[in-house]
């Protein structure tokens, strides 16, 4: 189905799940499993991560093609163009259309910072617009975009990052999904000011599940904040590792359910390749 129809007036949250590609076979076998107990909560499809510069394409791929064929959920590919020939890309859009897949997730991407020898294939594409221009003129493919709650790093303000957000919208993304984000208000006030300049399509939000310290580096990394609360409780050795992924499962559940509350059309849950956490928000709060 097409994200259009997917969000239009559904009857509840759609629920969508991310993972990426693992390194090594072993950490394949285990997202197997994983996808397995995923499953269940029948999830209108599964998004797979892309890296920087393409330097996962091979790996998404194959990920992509066993979920689609073997566990035959639907798949919505990212896809990042910084650094892309076009004919890269489309030989991409090709191979994922002959296996039925009917949406993208056109992204721009970041140069990538720890491959010290590469070097791009082309500078054709400069912004994520350009790519969803390119999917709109060479492929039937339904274009998600990303939007920053909390501004991409790079832009000047809010007012310039919804400017473009506006001009994916305007180049063919039919739904955008969202950077991760813990406080709802920063999601609420994005919404409104989105519709304000008049983006008028689904935007769905990205809801990472907080279990471990280490992933505070990443999140920061993105542009997102940690409520003071969440972060001191992260920060302190009082609480043990279980008590904290135990705090960031209840947190996600009670931003989950404000947002359902709020009645957002989707909820898409970084998984981070495993079932369990999403799992336990996903039975207390959807
Ligand atoms: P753009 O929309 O191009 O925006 C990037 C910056 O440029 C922003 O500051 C924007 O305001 C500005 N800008 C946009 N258009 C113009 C213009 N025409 N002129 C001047 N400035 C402009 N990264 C990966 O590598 N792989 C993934 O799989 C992946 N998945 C993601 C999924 C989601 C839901 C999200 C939110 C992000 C994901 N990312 C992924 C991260 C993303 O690639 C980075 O945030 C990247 O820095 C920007 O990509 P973008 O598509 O938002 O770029």
């Amino acid at each position: 189905m097409k994200l259009k129809d997917i969000y239009k007036n559904p009857k509840k949250p759609v629920l969508t799940f991310e993972v990426f590609p693992p390194k090594t076979q072993e950490g394949l076998d285990n997202l197997v499993k994983e996808i397995e107990r995923l499953k269940k909560f029948k999830p209108e499809f599964i998004s797979v991560t892309y890296g920087a510069g393409g330097s996962t394409q091979g790996r998404s791929l194959q990920l992509l093609e066993r979920i689609a064929k073997e566990d035959k959920i639907a798949v919505m590919p990212h896809l990042t163009c910084i650094g892309s020939s076009p004919e890269s890309i489309q030989k991409f859009l090709d191979i994922i259309k002959g296996w039925g897949v009917e949406s993208i997730l056109a992204l721009r991407g970041d140069i990538p910072q720890n491959i010290p020898d590469y070097v791009p294939e082309s500078d054709y594409f400069q912004h994520a617009s350009d790519l969803v221009k390119f999917t709109k003129e060479n492929s039937s493919l339904d274009i998600a975009v990303a939007g920053f709650p909390e501004i991409h790093p790079e832009a000047k303000d809010q007012a310039e990052d919804l400017k473009y957000l506006k001009l994916k919208v305007e180049k063919g993304a039919s739904t955008v999904f969202t950077q991760l984000f813990f406080n709802n208000d920063k999601y609420f006030k994005y919404l409104e000011l989105a519709r304000k300049i008049g983006v008028n399509v689904p935007i769905i939000p990205g809801i990472w599940t907080l279990t471990s310290q280490l992933q505070l580096k990443k999140i920061f990394e993105c542009g997102a904040k940690v409520p003071a609360e969440l972060l001191a409780k992260f920060e302190d050795p009082k609480y043990s590792d279980e008590d904290k992924r135990n705090i960031g499962v209840e947190s996600a559940i009670a931003q989950v359910k404000a947002l359902v509350k709020y009645g957002v059309p989707g909820i898409h849950l970084y998984t981070l390749n495993k079932a369990e956490y999403v799992s336990r928000v996903i039975k207390n709060a959807l």
